[in-house]
This record gives structure tokens, sequence and C-alpha cells, in this order.
């Protein structure tokens, strides 16, 4: 074993150092195992100090540092790259809820917890964690942090970032920054948090977080509506909003391919309607009086909207086991996608008020220029944020299609930036989009970003070649 390993066992204690290959196999792939890569090793560290006595160390040697999470992350961002240099820190030991204030809605937990025992813990103090991803079970909140993840609440309460009160952060250094402030007012100069929030592992290890609670809904109303057009899922999003207000939690699209994919994939999900329509959208109400004054509101507005043309049906679940069936229609679209075979993805976002027009001319630039290809969309509308992916057309091997990424990306990312949009809305630039963004900002950002990483991050070991 070289002297730096040594030095790290003698750090964390050797049963938290994994470094055969059977050991760190898991670590060096990525969950949609697009990235392989070899670590010089895997670090499991169990407490702030040994995060940063390990990262003074990979300071000290120039040794790279990969932190990472639950692994669940879609963009490369947590897998070493193939120099057998890297160190892994896995944050996974790290998973104790520090404190729970319940007077001011907040809540310390350690960076390795998984989002689950987060919204486990809140729920037991009597609040609510809104973040809700389909990898709860397996992100963790260092990883959902540093990803500035988003999910199906946003609408209501925000990404990641704007659920964060305050950080504790290890610097590429080896320093530790306490920014763990519990405060919802501070205007003390910069905002630090900020620059941690969204940044991919690059600029420091988050090690715990002060985390913004809710009160818990009393009752719940979920419906699923049937339209024509994303346009008129546009129309009813407004409706909704204007009838429902900050009750409206989650707004989410999905067309009838991308149903037609989930029914075929998972035996035990129905069609929501007896007829199938073009387009779907899944909406939720949260209200922190009763079931029926949430059911009562949707009923509402659905019924205006029937009654308006904007929608062609509408169904309330009648039940929890409802609710449930129609949310994993929408949560398995990942996994369906998956079973089908690879497609080319796309998370992008523009103004909500601009996603139909960008989906029609996106839909048609592609049909030109792929006849027959077939498009798995949905997503986030009520945030503008579609996943929006490019299948192979009828009989074509998925994995020759593959071979057309490039011109696919091409055609739905300079779409994107003519409607004002990201090519990135929720899973970040990692490595999968670290040269493509550059065709996308302007020279002046890039350097403004390039120049903090180099202030903060000056030798260069912290996430080297994700994002920037
Ligand atoms: P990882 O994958 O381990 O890491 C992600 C990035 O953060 C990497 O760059 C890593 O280096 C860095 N990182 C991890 N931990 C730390 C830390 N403590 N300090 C500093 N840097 C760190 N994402 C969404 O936003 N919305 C969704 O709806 C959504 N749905 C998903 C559904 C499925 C089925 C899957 C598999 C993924 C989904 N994701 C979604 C993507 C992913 O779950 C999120 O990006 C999540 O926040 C990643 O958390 P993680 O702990 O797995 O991070
Ligand atoms: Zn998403």
């Amino acid at each position: 074993m070289s002297a730096l390993l040594e030095r790290i066992a003698a750090i964390v204690g050797p049963q938290a150092l994994l470094t055969a290959d059977a050991d760190t196999a898991p670590y060096a792939i990525d969950w949609r195992r697009r990235y392989r890569g070899r670590p010089l090793a895997v670090v499991r560290p169990a407490s702030t100090a040994e995060v940063a006595a390990v990262v003074r160390l990979c300071a000290e040697t120039r040794t790279p540092v990969v932190p990472q999470g639950g692994n669940t992350g879609l963009v490369g961002g947590a897998t070493p790259d193939a120099s057998g240099r890297e160190v892994v820190v896995s944050l996974a030991r790290m998973n104790r809820i520090r404190a729970i204030d319940r007077e001011n809605d907040a809540l310390t937990a350690e960076a390795g917890c998984t989002l689950a025992a987060v919204q486990a813990a809140a729920r037991e103090a009597g609040r609510l964690f809104p973040l809700s991803l389909a990898s709860e079970g397996s992100c963790q909140i260092g990883g959902n942090l540093s990803s500035n993840a988003g999910g199906t609440a946003v609408l209501r309460y925000g990404n990641a970032r704007e659920l964060t009160l305050g950080l504790e952060v290890v610097l590429p250094d080896g320093a530790v920054w306490d920014g763990l402030r519990a405060l919802r007012k501070d205007n003390t100069g910069y905002d630090l948090k900020q620059l941690f929030l969204g940044a991919e592992g690059t600029l420091g290890i988050i090690t715990a977080a002060v985390l913004e609670l809710f009160p818990l809904p009393a009752g719940r109303a979920t419906a699923i509506a049937a339209l024509d057009t994303p346009a008129q899922a546009v129309e009813l999003l407004g409706l909704m909003k204007a009838r429902c207000g900050e009750r409206l939690t989650a707004f989410e699209l999905f067309s009838d391919y991308a149903l037609a994919l989930v029914l075929k994939h998972f035996p035990g999900s129905a069609a929501p309607f007896t007829a199938r329509h073009p387009q779907y959208a899944l909406v939720e109400l949260e209200d922190t009086q009763s079931e029926e004054a949430a059911r009562g509101l949707a009923e509402a507005a659905l019924a205006e909207a029937l009654q308006c043309g904007v929608v062609r049906d509408a169904v309330l679940a009648a039940s929890e086991a409802q609710s449930r069936a129609l949310w994993s229609l929408r949560e398995n679209m990942s996994e369906a996608q998956a079973a089908e075979g690879k497609n080319i993805k796309h998370d992008v976002s523009v103004p909500t008020s601009r996603i139909a027009a960008f989906v029609a001319a996106t839909d048609a630039a592609l049909a030109r220029a792929f006849p027959g290809v077939r498009m798995v969309t949905f997503g986030h509308l009520g945030d503008g944020n579609l996943h929006y992916n490019a299948a192979a057309p009828e009989g074509v091997d998925p994995e020759r299609w593959m071979a057309n990424q490039a011109a696919v990306n091409r055609i739905v990312h300079d779409s994107v930036a003519a409607f004002g949009g990201s090519i990135s809305a929720e899973h970040g630039l990692g490595q999968a989009k670290r040269e493509e963004i550059l065709r996308y900002k302007s020279p002046v950002e890039m350097d403004l970003m390039r120049r903090v990483k180099a202030a903060l991050d000056p030798l260069g070991i912290m996430n080297p070649g994700k994002v920037i």
C-alpha cells in the first residue's frame, strides 16, 4: 500500500478505506452505466474532521478527490476517471440527523443522510421536507444539494437551493467552513452557500446542511387530466395556479407514448382513462386544513377546465392507493424507457410560456431530420422543465440509433437556446455536458465560472473534469 493510502487509513481506519477492485467497483460506475472509472481508492469517512483530514492530505499530495453521495446522478458527476489516481470520498457513513428545531422549522442533517431519511425525520417531528425525487431511497442530501436537485414539488417549494438555510463545507485545502446558520435573513456579505449548491462537488465537499421545513399537509388531492396538446397543458397550469394558489404542489406532463412505455414494462400498471389521449397532466394539491378542502379545490378547478374545453377528460383519485397508482405512472417513466432500450436524453427548461412552441418546433425539426423518431416527452411542466428524449424509429436498433446522438443534441439544444432555455434544467453538467455547455454559455459567463473555481480550488483537485 502506498504511503498516501497508509496515511488515509490512519485517519479513517482500515475498514473505511476500500482498494480492492471488487470493493470499489460500485463506486466506479454511474447509475446509468455510461461512465466507468478506476479510482485509486474509495474512502468512507465518518465525521467532518475525517473528511477535512483526508482532503488536506489529498491537497498536500495533489491527489484528485471525487465526492460521491448516493451515486444516482445522471451526468457522470460522481464517477472517477480511469487514471487510477483519483480518490472517491463517499459520504455514506455521515448519516446522522444532528438537530431538529421545530419552532424555527429547520433540520440539520449530515451529507450522507438519504433523502428518504431526511423526509422521515421531518415527518416524525410533524413537519414536511418537501424535496422529492424518484431516487429518494438512495440519493443523499449532500448529493441533492450539490446537484441542486429539483423533483416534483419545485412548483410550490423550490429546488434544493431554495430549501437550504446553511451549509458546512470542507474546502479543497482541507479547511472547514462552518456556515450552518439557520437564518432566513442574513445580509452580511456574499451568500457563500450558493456557490456550493449546484457546484457538483467541484468547489468543496458538503458535510452537513441546515434544511428548511414546512407544515405537514393534512390532505392531498391527486388528479389526472387528458389533453390534446402541451399548449392546453400550459393553459390548464395557468388556470390551476389562479384557482388553487400555493396549494398547487405538482404539475407534471407526459405524452401518450411515454405512458405506453410504462404500461408495457410495468405490467401491474393501468391506463388512467378508458380512451387514450395525446397528452396527460398529473396534478397535485396539498392543503393544511383537510383532504376535503384539497379535493374540493381540485374538483372545482378541473370542472372549470372541462367546461371551457381546456381538458378532454379528468379524474380525481378517490383513494391513497389510486393516487399512488397515478404517481407511479409518472415515476416509472425513467425505468420504462431504460427497459425499452437506450434513447437520446435531454433535460431542458424553457420559460413556461414558450414550452408549447418549443415542443412543436423541436418535434418538427427532429422529424424532418430523422423520420419516424419517437419522442418520449415528460416532465415538470410547472417548472418549465421537460425530459425530452428521442427514441429510435420503429424497427431501428437502439444501439445503432445512439450513433445519431451528436446530431440530435445539436437540433434540440440549438432549439432550447433559441427559446431562451437551459440545456440542463435538473441533472447538472457533470462529465456529460461539460463540452456541450461551451456552445451555449457566453465566454464571459464561462470565464466567471473558471475564476470562481480557480479562487476556491487553485490546485484543481476537487472533482476535476466535471462542470468546467
Ligand atoms: P451523486 O450521484 O453521488 O453525486 C451527484 C453530484 O454531486 C456529483 O457531481 C458528486 O461529485 C456531487 N456530490 C455528491 N455528494 C456530495 C457532497 N456531499 N459534497 C459535494 N459534492 C457532492 N434529479 C432531479 O433533480 N430531479 C429528479 O426528479 C430526479 N429523478 C431521478 C430519478 C431517478 C430514478 C434517478 C436514478 C435519478 C434522478 N435524479 C433526479 C438524479 C439524481 O437522483 C439527483 O441528481 C440527486 O440529487 C443526486 O444525489 P446523489 O446523492 O445520488 O449524488
Ligand atoms: Zn426530473
